[in-house]
C-alpha cells in the first residue's frame, strides 16, 4: 500500500513535517465530503472562487492527519498542526494530478479514453454496460472528466480490474498535455466536433489538435471519419484508426442506411466485407451516433453478431441527472434509480449528506451488480459507505444484498421490489431524505412514485448545477474580501427557498436575507444556520426575530424605537441599517441621523453589523448618473455613521445588476438576487448565466376547432380557419398571467412555439396546435431556456421578477443536479 512517505517522490513536493505512517487511501479534493478521516489525504486547492487551505484547521478537528498544501511556514504548521504529516508542493493540483499518474503506471490493463464535444459520458457508460460481461470495468464517475475529476477518477484503479473507460474533457490549450498522462489510454474514441467551448479556442482546428493530444499514445483510434476536420488531422498525425462512416465506404465500418422503426433505428452496415443490419435501441441522432461508436467496438473485438444485438437491445438512456423531489409526509426523495456502481452510489450518499437538517437519512438500496468485486468484499465497502455518511435507516432489497445483512446492523430488509411494495406504509415515513438507488432490473421507479406526492401536471424544475454556475459567475467579479449576500426573499425568488438556501449554506456564502420573519424562521427550522438578515420585521415579530437568531434590518426611527423596547440589559443585537440615497422606499436620511445616534448610544447592546442602500436605476444605463451619485451619497453617510460609532460596519450598496455595472463599488459586501436565479438584470451579460428553472406542464386534451367557433371564456378565441387546439394544466391561479391570453403568450410543445388561443383560465389554457404533433400527455414548456423569462416579460409589460415570483406555491418544485 503506498504510504505518505513516498509522496515526496512522487511530487517532487518537500516533505515539512512528518509524523506517523499513515496509508495514503483516500483522495480529499472537498473538505466538505471528507467521510473517513483515517487514510484520507487532503489536497488544499485554490480554484477560482474558493481556497483549500482556509478548511484546514476544520478538517484536523476532524481528523485528518495528512496534508498536501502549497502556503504556510513550517513552524506555525507545525504549531496549528502537531501530528500532521504535510507535504508542501508547488500546486497542489498538480501534485494530485502526478500522484494519478503514478498510480496508473501501476497497472498494465486496457484503458480507454474518452474525448470529442458531446456524448462522452454516455459512450463511456454505454461502453461500460455493453463490456461488463467480459471485464470487470472502472470508469470515470458521472463525467468526471476535468482537470480535478480525472485524477479522482483514475484513482479507483484497483489490481481486480480489466478494463478502465475514462473520459476527458477540457476548455482551452494546453488542458490536454496534463490529462494525457494520467489517463495514458491504449485505445482512443473521439466522439465528435461541435461547438462546445469553442470560446476557449482561436479556432476550430486548434481545438481538434488539443483533444488529439489525449491520443498521443494509442493503439487505436475509433472515430467517425464524416467529421472532415477531425478526419484530416488524425490522417496528418498518422494515428492508427478503426473508422466509421456514412459516406466513405473505404471506412472500416460502413454505414450504409440508417432508418427508423417504431422506438429503435434499423442499421444497415458493412464490416469485414460483409453486409449485415442491427436495431439500436433509440431514435434520436445523438444516441444514434453514440451506439454506433459502441457498434464499432463490439465489432472490432469480435464478438458475434447475436451477441452484439444482444446486449445493444439490453442499452438504456443514461440518466444524467440526480432528482431531488417533495415526497408525502415532508420527506425528501432523491432518486437516483440508474447509472449504479460503488462510486455512484458515493456521489448519492454525498448529495444526501449535505441534507443535514431535515431529519432522519434514509437509503433505500438493491443488489449491487456487475462491481467485480467478491461479494463479500463489495459488501462490506458499501456497508462502510453506509455508516461513514450517518445513513440512519437502510431498507436493502434483493436477495443478495439481504444475505449480507449482518455488515449492516438494524437495516430492514426484503427479497424483491413487490415485496417491499407490499409492505410499504406510507406513515413509517416522515420528515426524512430518502435515497433511491437500484440497480435497473429492480424497477426502482414504482418505489419513487409510491413515495411521490401527487402531482397536478404543472412542475418547476430548478437546476442546481445552474444556480451554482451563476452564484460562481457573480463570485468571480469579487475582490477576494467582498462579501456575499445572497437574496432569498419571496420563495427564492419563487425557486424554492429551503433548497436554495441549503445550497447556498453548502457553498459558503457570508449572509441570506429575506424580506419577512416568517421566511427566515422557516429557514431556521429547515436547519439553515448562516446568518440571514429580515429586511420588513414587523413589530409584532421581534421576539420570534430574536428566538430564531434573524438580524433585522432597520430603516426608520420609529421603528428603532419599537425595537429597543424589547432589548434584555446584557444581550448583545445585531442590526443592518438601511439608509435611503434616493430609492425613496425605506431608510433614514440625513437629517435622521441625530436622533439615531442617539438611540444608538443610549442602546449598547444593538451593534449595528452592517449599513446599507439600494440603487434605484442600476439595471439601466440611463440611470448611471444618478446610481454613482446614490453612492457617493452611500459613502458619505456610512462614514459619518463609522465615525460616530467608532467602529467599521459591513457597507453594500450592490444588487445583481450593481455588481455587473459598478464593480468598482463593491465595498465590503454586494446583495445577489436575481442574477443566481439566472436572469442578468442588466442584460450586457446574460450569456455568461444559465437558466434556472424551467416551468413545465402537461396536455390535458387536444381537439379539433371548425372555423367560426370559439375557444374559452368570452368567446375571444376565434378560429379564423379549422385549428387544432390542445388544453394544457396551467392557468393563472399557478401563476400563468391572464395577460398572455389571446396569442400574447406562447408555450413550447415538442419544440414547436404554440400561441395561447383565448382567455387564460384560473387553471387551465388553450394553445394553438394547429400542424404541430400533439397529443394528451405531451409536455408544454411555459418557460425555459429556448423560451425565456426576459422575452415573455417584455410581451407583457413587466419583469423577470414578477414572472418568477408569481409561480404559485401548488407547483410542484424539483430539484435536479446533472
Ligand atoms: C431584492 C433586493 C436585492 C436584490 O436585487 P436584485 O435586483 O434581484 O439583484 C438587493 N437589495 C435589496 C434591498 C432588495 O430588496
Amino acid at each position: 500500500m503506498l504510504t505518505f512517505q513516498q509522496l515526496p517522490s512522487i511530487t517532487q513536493g518537500k516533505l515539512v513535517q512528518f509524523t506517523q505512517p499513515l496509508p495514503v487511501v483516500h483522495l480529499l479534493t472537498d473538505s466538505r465530503k471528507l467521510s473517513q478521516p483515517a487514510g484520507s489525504v487532503f489536497f488544499a486547492i485554490r480554484g477560482k472562487y474558493n481556497d483549500g487551505h482556509k478548511y484546514l484547521p476544520q478538517l484536523y478537528a476532524q481528523g485528518v492527519r495528512a496534508f498536501v498544501l502549497e502556503q504556510g511556514e513550517p513552524e506555525e504548521l507545525k504549531r496549528l498542526y502537531p501530528e500532521a504529516n504535510i507535504l508542501q508542493v508547488e500546486s497542489s493540483l498538480e501534485a494530485l494530478q502526478q500522484l494519478a499518474a503514478w498510480h496508473r503506471a501501476q497497472f498494465s490493463i486496457p484503458v480507454i479514453g474518452i474525448t470529442g464535444s458531446n456524448g462522452k459520458t454516455i459512450v463511456k457508460e454505454w461502453l461500460s454496460q455493453l463490456l461488463s460481461p467480459d471485464e470487470l470495468v472502472v470508469k470515470s464517475p458521472r463525467s468526471y472528466n476535468s482537470q480535478l475529476g480525472v485524477p479522482l477518477s483514475v484513482w479507483q484503479l484497483q489490481p481486480n480490474h480489466t478494463l478502465a473507460i475514462f473520459e476527458a474533457g477540457i476548455s482551452q490549450p494546453g488542458e490536454m498535455e496534463k490529462l494525457q498522462p494520467i489517463i495514458r489510454p491504449t485505445i482512443g474514441i473521439f466522439t465528435n466536433i461541435g461547438t462546445a467551448h469553442d470560446e476557449g479556442f482561436t479556432s476550430r482546428e486548434q481545438k481538434v489538435q488539443e483533444k488529439l493530444k489525449l491520443f498521443k499514445e494509442v493503439e487505436l483510434l475509433f472515430y467517425c471519419s464524416d467529421y472532415e476536420l477531425l478526419h484530416q488531422a488524425v490522417q496528418a498525425q498518422c494515428i492508427n484508426s478503426f473508422t466509421w462512416s456514412r459516406q466513405n465506404k473505404e471506412a472500416e465500418l460502413f454505414i450504409s442506411a440508417t432508418t427508423t422503426a417504431g422506438h429503435k433505428t434499423i442499421v444497415v452496415y458493412t464490416f469485414d466485407g460483409e453486409k449485415q443490419r442491427l436495431a439500436i435501441p433509440f431514435t434520436d441522432e445523438a444516441s444514434v451516433e453514440n451506439a454506433l461508436h459502441c457498434l464499432a467496438i463490439l465489432l472490432h473485438r469480435r464478438l458475434p453478431l447475436s451477441e452484439i444485438q444482444d446486449r445493444l437491445d439490453r442499452l438504456h438512456p443514461v440518466a444524467m441527472r440526480l432528482e431531488m423531489k417533495e415526497a408525502i409526509n415532508g420527506c425528501y426523495l432523491i432518486d437516483d434509480t440508474y447509472n449504479y456502481d460503488l462510486a455512484g452510489l458515493a456521489i448519492a450518499l454525498d448529495l444526501q449528506a449535505s441534507q443535514p437538517q431535515r431529519g432522519q437519512h434514509t437509503l433505500i438500496l438493491s443488489d449491487v451488480l456487475e462491481s467485480g468485486l467478491p461479494e463479500q468484499q463489495l459488501y462490506q465497502k458499501v456497508a462502510e459507505l453506509v455508516q461513514a455518511h450517518r445513513v440512519q435507516r437502510l431498507l436493502g432489497i434483493g436477495p443478495t444484498i439481504s444475505k449480507y445483512s449482518h455488515l449492516f446492523p438494524r437495516a430492514v430488509f426484503y427479497t424483491s421490489t413487490a415485496d417491499f411494495l407490499k409492505a410499504f406504509s406510507p406513515a413509517e415515513f416522515r420528515n426524512e431524505v430518502i435515497l433511491v438507488k437500484g440497480a435497473r432490473v429492480f424497477g426502482f421507479e414504482k418505489i419513487v412514485q409510491a413515495f411521490q406526492q401527487k402531482v397536478h401536471g404543472t412542475v418547476l424544475e430548478v437546476n442546481l448545477d445552474a444556480l451554482v454556475h451563476n452564484l460562481n459567475y457573480y463570485r468571480s467579479k469579487l475582490a477576494p474580501d467582498t462579501k456575499l449576500m445572497v437574496m432569498v426573499k419571496a420563495f427564492a425568488y419563487g425557486s424554492g427557498s429551503f433548497e436554495v438556501a441549503n445550497l447556498l449554506q453548502f457553498h459558503r456564502v457570508d449572509y441570506l436575507a429575506v424580506a419577512y420573519v416568517d421566511e427566515g424562521v422557516a429557514l431556521r427550522e429547515n436547519g439553515i444556520t448562516l446568518p440571514i438578515m429580515v429586511m420588513n420585521p414587523s413589530q409584532d415579530s421581534f421576539v420570534k426575530l430574536r428566538q430564531y437568531n434573524l438580524e433585522p434590518e432597520i430603516y426608520s426611527l420609529e421603528q428603532l424605537q419599537d425595537f429597543v423596547s424589547i432589548l434584555e440589559p446584557n444581550a448583545k443585537y445585531k442590526i443592518h441599517l438601511k439608509l435611503d440615497t434616493g430609492m425613496h422606499r425605506l431608510g433614514f436620511v440625513p437629517e435622521d441621523f441625530e436622533a439615531l445616534f442617539a438611540l444608538l448610544e443610549q442602546h449598547p447592546q444593538l451593534q449595528v453589523a452592517s449599513a446599507f442602500s439600494h440603487l434605484a436605476g442600476a439595471d439601466e444605463a440611463v440611470h448611471n448618473d444618478f446610481s454613482q451619485l446614490q453612492i457617493s451619497r452611500f459613502r458619505s453617510m456610512a462614514a459619518a455613521l463609522e465615525e460616530r460609532l467608532k467602529y467599521k460596519v459591513i457597507k453594500h450598496i450592490l444588487n445583481s445588476a450593481g455588481i455587473v455595472r459598478f464593480p468598482e463599488h463593491q465595498l465590503d459586501m454586494v446583495r445577489l438576487g436575481i442574477g443566481i436565479y439566472g436572469v442578468e438584470a442588466t442584460g450586457a451579460e446574460q450569456e455568461a448565466l444559465r437558466p434556472v428553472s424551467i416551468l413545465k406542464t402537461t396536455v390535458s386534451q387536444v381537439k379539433g376547432i371548425k372555423q367560426g367557433e370559439t375557444v374559452g371564456y368570452s368567446r375571444k378565441g376565434i378560429a379564423d380557419t379549422d385549428k387544432t387546439t390542445a388544453t394544457i394544466a396551467i392557468g393563472y391561479a399557478d401563476g400563468y398571467d391572464r395577460r398572455f391570453s389571446n396569442g400574447v403568450g406562447q408555450v413550447l410543445i415538442n419544440g414547436r412555439r404554440c400561441p395561447i388561443i383565448g382567455n387564460v383560465c384560473m387553471d387551465m389554457c388553450m394553445v394553438d396546435v394547429t400542424g404541430v404533433q400533439v397529443k394528451a400527455g405531451d409536455t408544454a414548456v411555459v418557460f425555459g431556456p429556448e423560451l425565456t423569462l426576459t422575452e415573455l416579460a417584455q410581451r407583457i409589460g413587466t419583469i423577470p421578477y414578477e414572472l418568477l415570483t408569481n409561480v404559485s406555491t401548488r407547483v410542484k418544485r424539483v430539484f435536479y443536479s446533472e
